[in-house]
């Protein structure tokens, strides 16, 4: 067994993360990158840590990800990369000819200490921006945070550089997701479609990372949000954030800056935080909730009525990102189930924790909560007191062969398995999906479980 080191004895540590649950910022920052159409991200840093970055998306979404590096070797890493990066944005506007450069820094590049901007604007100054070519950046220095300050970092960055106000408030409503798959944002918009709101979503990677394979190369996919959209953000009827983490700040930087009135809910998974968001959306546009959406409603209630037995008592531990995670517990505490290991490798704000509390308040017993935490410490807490479910990315399966336990992959990075850029584990069809997915997972185990005498036919 991989894990077969890991020890009941659980120690105090405070300098030292064995089994991080979490990646590097910049991985967030090119993947809200690759949200905007015609974007080439690019990484400001190594070689080594751009390869990196661009593995862990490919594997993940199972799609080439594109992307360019300022190739850091000794002499940038002495002097600064001013010259790699004004060189690399005159050959990538030449060669690749995007419609926008994202730079974001490595640890590299931000210890250092480039200025991005005044970088950029020597390119400029040096004829090397081509009119009507964008360059903007966000600074992601990994030894703070995670991959998801960098989504947040990148997405804010959208804003910075291109919402503006055009003088006329338009009906469209902006919806910010947080770090969700390519198909959790287009079940978000369908949703906001079928309540007959016109949106603007930004970063928007469906049809980019889960695009269809037609035989001919495309550099730049037909999805994203475009420029011309990201300015339009600023003259928008409202904004709707989803997830405090991952979309808290770019939903109040576009308040702040062009005066577009946000609202920060938790992301739409599960019963009663698809139904918050909803009710937000039918507030905006002012119309009854369509029958469509109250048939998918129903058909998650009544599936959670017909299986809620299965559920009812078991422990669960879970690895994740914080927004998602909160929602996920809210969920699972619906289901009579039991989140008693909580933790996540991200920074996750002051109010995180106390939001968690109250998610488990009513679940008997003692829950643990490490933010952050680590995996090998939620390891410790299982061979100390077993749970019936394990949820997370795909480090969790060491954990769940080591002890045996059902296991359900959810969250970033998958690695092992495909589905998660295709069917969405948002709104009331995604929860459907993972009522689906949790009672494939327990029941399989009882299958495997009962002896002759109590194996059944018919559950
Ligand atoms: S050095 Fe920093 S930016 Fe580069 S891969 Fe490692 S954590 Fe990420």
């Amino acid at each position: 067994m991989l894990l077969n080191h890991t020890t009941t004895e659980i120690k105090e540590r405070t300098a030292l993360t064995v089994n991080p649950a979490k990646t590097c910022q910049p991985i967030g920052a090119m993947y809200a990158a690759l949200g905007i159409h015609g974007c080439l991200p690019h990484s400001h840093g190594s070689q080594g840590c751009y390869a990196y970055h661009r593995s862990t998306l490919t594997r993940h979404f199972k799609e080439p990800v594109m992307a360019a590096t300022s190739a850091f070797t000794e002499g940038a890493s002495v002097f600064g990369g001013q010259a790699n990066l004004v060189q690399a944005i005159d050959n990538i506007f030449t060669v690749y000819d995007p419609d926008v450069i994202a730079v974001h820094t490595t640890c590299l590049s931000e210890t250092i200490g480039d200025d991005i901007p005044q970088i950029v604007n020597k390119a400029e100054a040096d004829g090397k921006i081509p009119a009507g070519k964008y360059v903007i950046h966000a600074n992601t220095p990994s030894y703070v945070g995670s991959h998801v300050t960098g989504y947040a970092n990148m997405t804010k960055a959208m804003v910075d550089y291109f919402s503006e106000k055009n003088g006329h408030k338009s009906a469209a409503i902006n919806l910010i997701p947080g770090f969700v798959e390519p198909s959790d944002m287009a079940e978000i918009r369908r949703l906001a479609t079928l309540m007959g709101l016109k949106s603007i979503m930004f970063p928007d990677t469906s049809k980019v990372l889960n695009g269809p394979l037609t035989g001919k190369f495309k550099m730049y996919p037909e999805g994203g949000t475009t420029i011309a959209q990201l300015k339009e953000t600023g003259s928008s009827s409202g904004s709707i954030g989803l997830g405090e983490v991952c979309a808290g700040a770019a939903a109040r930087a576009l308040d702040a800056k062009c005066k577009v009135p946000c609202q920060v809910l938790n992301l739409p998974i599960g019963l009663h935080d698809t139904d918050i968001f909803i009710d937000t959306l039918h507030r905006m546009a002012g119309i009854s909730v369509p029958e469509e959406i109250d048939l998918e409603r129903g058909q998650l209630v009544d599936a959670i009525s017909d299986w809620h037995q299965y559920f009812y008592g078991k422990r669960v531990a879970l690895v994740g990102d914080p927004d998602q995670l909160l929602s996920l517990t809210r969920f699972l505490v619906a289901l009579d189930m039991q989140p008693v290991y909580i933790v996540t490798g991200s920074p996750a704000g002051k109010n995180f924790k106390a939001a968690l509390e109250e998610a488990v308040a009513d679940v008997p017993g003692k829950v643990k909560i490490a933010v952050p935490g680590d995996m090998f410490l939620l390891h410790q807490w299982i061979k100390n007191e077993p749970v019936d479910l394990i949820m997370g990315n795909t480090y969790c399966k060491y954990i769940a062969r080591d002890d045996d336990i059902p296991y359900v992959r959810f969250g970033f990075p998958i690695l092992d398995r495909m589905g998660h850029s295709y069917f969405s584990f948002m709104g009331y069809r995604g929860g459907l999906r993972l009522v689906e997915k949790l009672l494939d997972a327990l029941l399989d185990r009882k299958d495997r479980d009962s002896s002759d005498i109590e194996f059944e036919l018919v559950l």
